[in-house]
């Protein structure tokens, strides 16, 4: 129970690796706000966890929605503590071919709702001279990707905002740092192809793909005091892919 009596808010609640995060954090104690764009899709999630878990509504892309999910949140359950910025969309596309549209709704949910979602909870932190805020990145943001120009700078950007706010913040108590996951079967990576599933499996040291919960363990890792004297850092888990 390593995290009885803490507020986490996770954001991309509802499946995938952000709904396996919020489950084990449930699992340890952790009261829990579950956040999708819709609250009916984040119930689901809070309703696993139980009575300590709550459901709310929140597009990270929209400030609005941003700052009255995390005010609704204090009122309800308390100061938010903890803070995991999941929520993330791919539109991937060659450079060519890529729309101005595609570009800035991958920045607007992927970067810039992580930047909402950290400006919201730094007052609350900041007065409680503690926080941890874990930004949910990729390998991609580290070495590029051919058809992913979007989603590969939204992620390296992820990388910037962790160092940045690692360095503004430290001095209050507070840490935030990263996790670069690989190849993770969740709904985002159900539709590659499987020449390319067979290619992660063959090259990746540890020979198979991540799963959600291989995510869920470094960030539970990292929002706990172990972690304690750990910051901006990028935390890289894909079975040894990228080595
Ligand atoms: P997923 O598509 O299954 O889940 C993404 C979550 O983000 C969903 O809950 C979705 O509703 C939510 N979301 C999308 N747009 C949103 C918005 N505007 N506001 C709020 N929530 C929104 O994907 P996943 O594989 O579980 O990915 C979770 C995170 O991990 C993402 O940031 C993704 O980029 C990252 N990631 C995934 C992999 C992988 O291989 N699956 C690898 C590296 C990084």
């Amino acid at each position: 129970m390593r995290f009885e009596g803490k507020v986490v808010a996770v954001t991309g609640a509802s499946r995938g690796i952000g709904r396996e995060i919020a489950l084990q954090f449930g699992l340890e104690g952790a009261q829990v706000a579950c956040l999708a764009t819709r609250v009916e899709n984040a119930a689901p999630t809070a309703e696993a966890i139980g009575p300590k878990a709550r459901a709310f509504g929140c597009d990270v892309s929209d400030s609005g929605q941003v700052d009255a999910a995390f005010a609704q949140i204090e009122t309800e359950m308390g100061p938010v503590q903890i803070l995991v910025n999941n929520a993330g969309v791919t539109r991937d596309t060659l450079l060519m071919r890529m729309s101005e549209e595609d570009f800035d709704k991958v920045l607007d949910v992927n970067l810039k709702g992580a930047w909402r979602c950290v400006k919201a909870v730094m007052r609350p932190m900041m007065k409680a001279r503690w926080g941890r805020i874990i930004n949910v990145s990729s390998i991609v943001g580290l070495s590029g990707a051919a058809g992913q120009a979007n989603y590969a700078a939204s992620k390296a950007g992820l990388i910037g905002l962790t160092l940045s706010v690692a360095k503004e913040v430290g001095s209050r108590g507070i840490t935030c740092n990263a996790v670069a996951p690989g190849f993770i079967e969740t709904e985002m990576t159900a539709e590659l192809a499987e020449e390319f599933r067979n290619k992660v499996v063959e090259t990746a040291p540890l020979g198979r793909l991540g799963t959600g919960a291989d995510v869920a363990g470094a960030v539970l890792f990292l929002a706990s005091d172990a972690a304690g004297y750990m910051t901006g850092q990028t935390l890289v888990i894909d079975g040894g892919l990228t080595l």
